[in-house]
């Protein structure tokens, strides 16, 4: 079955095959003998897209074939083990790969084990790109663990890779819901709404100041559904169903418009055209969607 028809499988980026051997990784031993392993497997990046195969998947060489590649640094990223195979990542020159692919796109056609690897893989790429010199004094930063942690050879400070939690929820009151849309969007799409999470708040807290800030209106109570990490680049999207008290929304904020729907009227758009852009379990925001209803 073509997994773009498959609206029931697991969303996108979560389900990780992989066991990050968080304990194993401090241990150079351990990465020396997963880079020598002959099972061990690398995938590719260029400027955050996804290098890929003369087939058109996602091109995975040894990790000695891409170190011959040439590797932005810090070179070979330790990503962790699946079943007893190793996974490792690197950014490649620029001139040496082949020309890559979106990763969106990538991913959307991915198998879901490759695209949770690749997910993992690009958050942490891209984190080794904002983070080559200690933002405490400014001395390039070492990395450590397999590239999974970077050490300042100077004042000793560690970074970590950071993932940055969003909330994102459908507001909803009785059998309607809020929807809102953002300038970008082709015109006609509405969706959920979404924001970063602020120091010193709940998740429900901040559920209720973003809905208030991008509608004016009001949470009552959020209920946990899922979570999905969202590597553009390294979000963790926290998706809730908020109930709200009734009113006219009043769009502020990154949202130009947002209004009611009826149950109804979320289908006709969700089964339409203008929503069949991606398969259903690439975003929670869908997921969050089709949970509200089915009820
Ligand atoms: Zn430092």
């Amino acid at each position: 079955m073509n997994r773009m028809d498959r609206s029931d499988m697991h969303l996108t980026f979560t389900r990780s095959p992989l066991d990050h051997a968080g304990l194993a990784r401090s241990n150079p031993e351990f990465i020396d003998s997963a880079l020598r392993d002959p099972a061990a497997g690398c995938v590719l990046f260029s400027g955050g897209d996804v290098v890929m195969s003369a087939e058109g998947d996602p091109l995975v060489l040894h990790p000695s074939q891409a170190q011959a590649m040439g590797l932005r640094p810090p070179g070979l990223i330790f990503l962790g083990v699946e079943g007893h195979r190793p996974w490792f990542a690197g950014a490649a020159e620029t001139a040496q790969a082949g020309p890559p692919l979106d990763f969106r796109r990538a991913t959307m056609m991915a198998e879901p084990d490759m695209a949770a690897i690749l997910g993992r893989a690009r958050a942490i790429l891209a984190w080794h790109g904002r983070r080559t010199y200690c933002s405490n004094c400014g001395t390039p930063n070492a990395p450590r663990d397999g590239g999974t942690k970077l050490v300042c050879p100077s004042c000793g400070t560690e970074h970590f890779p950071r993932t940055d939690p969003s909330v994102i929820m459908l507001p909803y009151s009785g059998d309607r819901c809020v929807m809102g849309r953002q300038p970008a969007w082709p015109p006609g799409v509405f969706a959920t709404l979404a924001g970063f999470m602020e120091p010193g708040e709940t998740i429900e807290e901040a559920c209720a100041r973003e809905v208030m800030e991008e509608t004016g209106l009001k949470v009552i109570s959020a209920r946990y559904i899922a979570s999905q990490p969202w590597p553009f680049p390294s979000t963790l999207m926290i998706g809730l169903l908020a109930e709200i008290e009734p009113g006219d929304p009043v769009a502020a904020d990154d949202i130009e418009e947002a209004r009611w729907f009826t149950r109804d009227e979320v289908r006709e758009l969700y089964e339409g055209p203008l929503m069949r852009w991606g398969p259903p379990h690439y975003s929670i925001s869908r997921r969050l969607i089709e949970t509200w209803l089915q009820g």
